[in-house]
This record gives structure tokens, C-alpha cells and sequence, in this order.
């Protein structure tokens, strides 16, 4: 608690504050009721046919195939990509590993592309590099971070100069659109996550996002143990488990029917933090004026003159509080103390013991722009259920860091 005399500044949450937990509606448990009331309660039904429907809408592309997760959608797409063993597939560095899982699954090598400041994503002028440096490559895997949509464009530009494929990693961005166009669809193939905490859920599951027809109907027998059409189990082609459940699409049915509602949320609580906190040393995660983020998680980012001293071993993390200072160690712990979930920057996959081994590219040498905001960043409670009241003791515990 933060105390001053016998006055108690900073109330303890009572209940724990979440970073982004699930925001259900009622909708939701109607569309399972009717997955057990048919009794398609498995891998076939309306359910995942509507919600594919839905996706399809909503996003403005051509095919959308139900899957177990984003990391299986991801997965579906490096193999429709292409990726094979020994292959070079650029990647966002600055992600969550289930953007890069995939490509080792099919024994590919990712080489690390370092991110750019105005939305912390790939940075176009670094992948250029990477190609100069690894012509051979065929794949690309962009990543839109905690919502932001990266430099689609440049990006995509760079990738049809170069005769790559891109697959964008939308599955923290669903409903973020760059220049009004909705992210999801700037790749070949791309993926979308309901994973938990992202801005809808289903409990878990994930889509693969393609306007190729054949594409989708591979990835969809891919996802069904590759069954081919024929009067027994006949597999012409290594098969999977991935198809989404009946029960699961239900709960996506009645999430999306709020998802504007879920992003709008997202947006306030930005907003909130960036009025809250403008007289701090710190920037909020930036997003440039042709782009509408789906504001997923509010992030801060410390002045370097005003970060205490933080050190980070691989397991552990210490700092040494300074008057006026703070970094993302401090304020995570204060966050905790008081019953709330903060959390770090992802950690970059260059600075990964898994992927120590793996190329990293950066724009200007001896410059890492992941590991800067790894290291000044960190991520606030963003859960769109928290009260104005709860947010603006979030900011207090923020501002007493310092
Ligand atoms: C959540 C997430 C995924 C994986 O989605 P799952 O549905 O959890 O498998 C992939 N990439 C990024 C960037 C994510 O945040």
C-alpha cells in the first residue's frame, strides 16, 4: 500500500486486475447450447461454418478455415508457404515465439528482423537488408504487435519485389485495419488467434485467413488427418488434428457480435493511460495516423534518462529505484503488489537461448531496436472490464514508480 502519515494513498485491488481476460456476453453460451441441443458437439456443425462466415465478412477476404489455434493456422501456413527443411524464413523479432514455432516445425531456419520505432513492428529497411543478405529467401512471417498493424505495405512491396510470400501474424490485431484495409488479409496466408486473452476468444482456437480457394481446402483436409475422398481412410498426405470444434465456434459466434464493442474498450483504456500518464518520462506504444489499432494491450515506453538501473539475468530480474526514474522491473513489481497484472515487452527472439543460433537483422548495425524496448518497455492492465476508478489507480501505482 502506499502510505503517507497514517493516509493510505493507493487502495490493494480487492480482486485481481487482469491484463486481458475474457469479457463474455450470454450470446455466447446460446450458440454452444445449440452445438449440444443438435448434438454436433465435435468438429463438424453450423457453428464453424457461420463463424467462418462471419470472419469472412467481417475481414473482406475470401476463405477462412476454422483451426485449434493460432499457432495451427500459423502452422498450415508455412506448409501451403512452402517451408522446408533448411529454408531461410524472415521473421518478426519482436514477438510472441508462437509467431516462430511454426517455421521450426517444418525445418525452417528464421532469420530475426529487428522492428522500427513508429509502430514497433518489422522494420521494412531491415528486411530489405535481410534480403541483400539472403536472396534465397522465399517466406516472410510479419507480426502486428499488441494490435499496431506494421508497415503492411512497404513490407508487402519488398516481398513482391524480392518474389517472397508473406504471412501476416494477425493474431493480436483482428478488427485493426491500416490504411482501412483489415489486417489479416495483406499476407497470402495469414492467422488469427482466440486464444484467451486476445480481443475475442473462444476459450482457444484460431482461423487461417487466404482468398486462395485451394489454398484453404488444403489447410482444411490438412486439418482433418488429410482424409482423401474415397470409400475408406485413404492419406495421400501427412495428416493433422487441427479442425475447430463445433463448441468453440459457438463461443466465437456470440463474441463476435461484440467484438466492435471489445475494441472501442481497448481504445478508452489507451486513452485513459496516455491522458493519466502524459506527465511522466514515458511514450505510449505508437501507431501511425494511417492506421486504427485494435488498441489490444496499452504499453509504455520509459525516456532512457529516466530509466533506474535495471538488470535482467535469464531467469531474474533486479533494479535499483532512482528519484524521478523507474523501468519496467519496478513498475511490474509495484503492479503485483497491489493485486494487478502488468507485463514485459516480449522478450525478442534474437536474445532467445532456442534461437541463440539464428541470424538477427538489424537496420543500422549495432543498433537493436527489439532489445531497446524490451528493455524501457512494459505492458499495463488492459483488460476492457476494469472501471475508470481501477485505471486511475493503475496510473497512481505507475506514477509513484517514479
Ligand atoms: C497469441 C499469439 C499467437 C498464437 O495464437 P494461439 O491461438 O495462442 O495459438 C501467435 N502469434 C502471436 C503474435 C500471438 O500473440
Amino acid at each position: 500500500m502506499l502510505v503517507q502519515g497514517d493516509r493510505i494513498l493507493i487502495e490493494k485491488f480487492e480482486k485481481k486486475l487482469w491484463l486481458s481476460s475474457p469479457t463474455m456476453h450470454g450470446e455466447e453460451q446460446e450458440f454452444v447450447k445449440l452445438a449440444f441441443d443438435t448434438n454436433w458437439v465435435s468438429t463438424l456443425g453450423e457453428n464453424i461454418i457461420k463463424l467462418e462466415e462471419v470472419i469472412c465478412d467481417y475481414l473482406g477476404c475470401g476463405y477462412a478455415v476454422g483451426l485449434s489455434s493460432g499457432t495451427s493456422s500459423l502452422h498450415l501456413a508455412m506448409k501451403l508457404a512452402g517451408v522446408k527443411q533448411g529454408d531461410i524464413v524472415l521473421c518478426s523479432d519482436l514477438t510472441f515465439s508462437a509467431s516462430v514455432n511454426p517455421v521450426t516445425y517444418e525445418g525452417g531456419i528464421p532469420v530475426f528482423i529487428d522492428s522500427e520505432y513508429e509502430t514497433w513492428n518489422m522494420d521494412p529497411v531491415a528486411l530489405e537488408r535481410a534480403f541483400e543478405k539472403y536472396p534465397e529467401a522465399k517466406v516472410v512471417v510479419v507480426a502486428n504487435l499488441y494490435g499496431t498493424p506494421a508497415k503492411l505495405d512497404e513490407i508487402r512491396a519488398i516481398c513482391d519485389k524480392h518474389n517472397a510470400i508473406l504471412i501476416e501474424d494477425a493474431a493480436e490485431s483482428l478488427g485493426a485495419t491500416y490504411n482501412g484495409v483489415m489486417t489479416g488479409t495483406f499476407g497470402t496466408y495469414n492467422a488469427i488467434s482466440f486464444n484467451g486473452n486476445k480481443i475475442i476468444t473462444c476459450s482457444t482456437g484460431g482461423m487461417l485467413i487466404t482468398n486462395d480457394k485451394k489454398a484453404a481446402d488444403k489447410a482444411r483436409k490438412w486439418s482433418t488427418q488429410s482424409r482423401e475422398m474415397a470409400p475408406w481412410y485413404q492419406h495421400e498426405d501427412v495428416g493433422y488434428n487441427y479442425r475447430m470444434s463445433n463448441i468453440i465456434a459457438g463461443i466465437g459466434r456470440g463474441q463476435m457480435l461484440h467484438i466492435q464493442e471489445h475494441i472501442e474498450g481497448k481504445k478508452r483504456v489507451y486513452k485513459l493511460y496516455k491522458e493519466g500518464l502524459k506527465d511522466l518520462p514515458i511514450t505510449m506504444n505508437p501507431y501511425p495516423d494511417n492506421c486504427e489499432p485494435n488498441f489490444w494491450l496499452s504499453c509504455i515506453l520509459i525516456d532512457r534518462d529516466s530509466m533506474c538501473e535495471q538488470s535482467r539475468t535469464e531467469h531474474e530480474a533486479s533494479f535499483v529505484s532512482g528519484d524521478g526514474k523507474s523501468c519496467p522491473t519496478e513498475i511490474l513489481e509495484n503492479l503485483i503488489k497491489y493485486n494487478a497484472e502488468g507485463r514485459p515487452i516480449w522478450k525478442p527472439m534474437h536474445l532467445q537461448p532456442i534461437f541463440k543460433d539464428n541470424d538477427f537483422v538489424t537496420a543500422v548495425d549495432e543498433v537493436e531496436v527489439s532489445t531497446d524496448i524490451f528493455e524501457r518497455g512494459v505492458c499495463l492492465p488492459s483488460d476492457i472490464k476494469m472501471t475508470k476508478e481501477q485505471q486511475l489507480r493503475v496510473i497512481e501505482i505507475v506514477k509513484s514508480s517514479f
